[in-house]
């Protein structure tokens, strides 16, 4: 889809068994775009959650390449001789999701690494993994990757998938609510301060999500995206980032979500330029107009019609 091709290496150089190797090419004109690597299986003294973690940015440096390099870090059952990993419905939408920061990373065109994934403004920098979650909702793509563990020609019928989206909606205001108030928390605590934070969390989640916060739970304190540097004041950057994936997946809803020539564009405009253009830039060059938020309040169940 993105136009690119994945070679595994036959002498990976690596820090554990578990882990593989990967190089990247752009089959648009055969150059090798970066080097990744899959730690999958939990272990000993390894990070215990999904995330990809950056080695080595891209830069050009005194005329030369230097290309990225970075790692999927998660945790999934390690297969055995007889039993697959069986990853259930959430476990492939995470894979999908960090495998939309991976290529983020891979496909960086800027030549400062400033510009690299680290240099993405926040409220867009979830955006491509995000979209790449749109992927592990549709049938032909998990009837490719996925079947019955004992008989994989078997595959997830389209009726119960059908379900899955349906149920997909399900308490999504409770939940969109939720993110709302810990954004707007976030913003209170960044620009007008908190004496007793606990007392500004209550305050503004009850207001917004019409639910009680008990007293003696003081959620504030365990919350580290409100103090995180990077995230302050950032937590809102979440659902803005999902505004832009939605918005940004209508051009592949409309023109195939396989189509390699929306793949390509997507990878060229939305994906290389990584924090050197500007995200609402980014966007109108790839669909050709300004972002809104319709394609969001329509995942939501909110249609405009
Ligand atoms: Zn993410």
């Amino acid at each position: 889809m993105l136009n690119v091709e994945f070679k595994e290496s036959d002498e990976p150089n690596v820090w554990h068994e578990d882990v593989k190797e990967f190089k990247v090419t752009d089959k648009t004109n055969g150059r090798t775009l970066g080097l990744f690597y899959l730690d999958l299986y939990p272990r000993e003294g390894k990070f215990k959650h999904f995330a990809v973690f950056s080695f080595m940015d891209r830069r050009v440096k005194d005329g030369k390449t230097y290309l990225p390099i970075c790692s999927m870090v998660s945790n999934y059952d390690k297969p055995t001789a007889d039993t697959p990993s069986l990853l259930n419905h959430s476990d492939v939408e995470t894979f999908f999701h960090e495998f939309g920061h991976l290529m983020h990373t891979m496909s960086n065109q800027a030549n400062y690494a400033r510009f690299g994934l680290s240099g993405v403004l926040r409220d867009f920098v979830e955006t491509p993994s995000m979209m790449f979650e749109k992927w592990a909702w549709k049938e032909e793509v998990l009837s490719k990757l996925s079947g019955h563990y004992k008989d994989p020609k078997k595959k997830l019928p389209s009726n119960l998938l059908k379900r899955m989206i349906d149920a997909k909606l399900l308490d999504v205001g409770i939940l969109q609510l939720r993110q709302v108030a810990y954004s707007l928390i976030d913003l209170v605590y960044h620009t007008e301060g908190a004496e007793d934070t606990s007392a500004v969390f209550r305050k503004h989640f009850s207001e917004t999500t019409g639910y009680m916060m008990p007293e003696e739970v003081k959620m504030d304190a365990g919350f580290g995206h409100f103090v995180n540097p990077g995230y302050t004041a950032g937590y809102y950057g979440y659902l803005w980032s999902k505004s832009y994936a939605e918005d940004v997946f209508t051009k592949f809803e409309k023109n195939g979500f396989m189509d390699s020539k929306t793949g390509t564009e997507y990878r060229q405009k939305i994906l290389a330029p990584g924090g050197s253009l500007d995200p609402d830039d980014m966007v109108i060059s790839f669909l050709g107009r300004e972002m809104n938020t319709d394609a969001f309040m329509k995942s939501l169940g909110l249609d405009n019609d």
